[in-house]
């Protein structure tokens, strides 16, 4: 962690002890750190003797669905009505993974009027001004990294359980993508160390997370790959798109295009990398980046959305896939002299 924020621990603290219906959220669209983060809290809180409900605004990936109280989590776009009593009902609403009540979609509006006291974790930048308490620090690895520093923070080491490090060594895993990237922080081997010491195996979690595809998800890679995959080489880029229909030959589920965006990013000389996928009405775009490329600016600037330095996603509402695509490639030599590194 940045030793120079001061984060109000105590006050997480004063809110969590006093609050007896908590509600922990997450963005739309749940990867595992959003998820590992929202039930290892979840453990943690039961633990405490907490009514703790956790809500995501819709579905997540299967490979997500193993993880301990999976069943417990709701999902707003199939349980408006319990989502609608639990916001009603709460004291403390934490939010975790995301900084911006825009990213929960679906339920924004609600938690904007929602009475309860608000604590934000999260590691993205520039984190909305609505919260009563912020722990946000863009230098850790995940949420599940910052989150595990506030349980320590706060005192609440004994509450944490077997179950409650599988989750967060999840998110850890996912966020890294399994201790490969933002992960240079001693600390955060540190962290996965103590999480590991709850007896976890971590060759299990591995499978499960990243080794749990359906073979028409492993098919759709290989055509998108050696179909629809284009590199750039003068602008050291490289992106993958794919309509709905390929979506469909191939089975398409959600997750599935999950890491997809990564491939191009480990050709040698590509410091950029796209994916764009068509879905009903808008199109899905990630990128990722090597070193000082801000894939966040980039896609705030010509796109809708956010994220880190090298991680970032959003959408495009008004072109169509082939449109979005010319688009991008339009802009890069705007950013010539940064895509042009080692
Ligand atoms: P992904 O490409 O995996 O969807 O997203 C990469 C990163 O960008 C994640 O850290 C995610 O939280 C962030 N991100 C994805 N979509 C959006 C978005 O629409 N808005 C913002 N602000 N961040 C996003
Ligand atoms: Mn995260």
């Amino acid at each position: 962690m940045q030793s120079n924020i001061p984060f109000d621990f105590n006050k997480v603290k004063e809110l969590i002890l006093k609050s007896e219906n908590i509600c922990i959220v997450t963005h739309r669209n749940p990867d595992g750190d959003a998820i590992g983060s929202s039930l290892g809290l979840y453990h943690v809180l039961l633990n405490m003797n907490k009514k703790v409900k956790v809500i995501v605004p819709n579905e997540y990936p299967e490979y997500l669905q193993w993880l301990p109280s999976n069943e417990k989590v709701f999902n707003y776009s199939t349980q408006k009505d319990e989502v609608k009593k639990i916001f009603e009902s709460a004291n403390l609403l934490i939010s975790l993974d995301f900084n911006e009540l825009k990213r929960t979609e679906k339920f924004s509006e609600q938690l904007e009027n929602i009475s309860a006291k608000k604590i934000l974790i999260d590691h993205h930048p520039y984190p909305q001004d609505i919260f009563d308490v912020k722990i946000s620090d863009i230098s850790v690895s995940s949420t599940a990294e910052l989150l595990y520093e506030t349980i320590i923070q706060c005192g609440f080491e004994k509450y944490l359980s077997k179950n409650a490090a599988i989750c967060l060594f999840t998110g850890l895993l996912t966020d890294t993508i399994s201790f490969s990237v933002n992960c240079s922080n001693p600390r955060t081997f540190e962290i996965a160390s103590k999480l590991l010491a709850f007896g976890l195996n971590k060759e299990y979690i591995h499978k499960k997370v990243f080794d749990n595809y359906s073979e028409s998800r492993i098919k759709l890679l290989g055509y998108a790959l050696s179909k629809k995959m284009v590199i750039i080489p003068e602008y050291n880029t490289g992106y993958i798109w794919l309509t709905i229909d390929e979506q469909k030959q191939f089975d398409f589920k959600i997750g599935d295009s999950e890491g997809f965006v990564n491939y191009p990013l480990s050709i040698k000389g590509v410091n950029f990398s796209a994916l764009f996928m068509q879905r009903d009405d808008h199109i899905k775009i990630s990128f990722r980046s090597r070193g000082i490329i801000p894939v966040n600016e980039i896609i705030k600037t010509h796109f809708t959305g956010g994220g880190h330095k090298n991680a970032a996603g959003g959408e495009e509402y008004k072109l169509n896939i082939a449109e979005t695509v010319k688009k991008f490639v339009s802009i890069l030599p705007q950013y010539a002299d940064v895509l042009k590194q080692d």
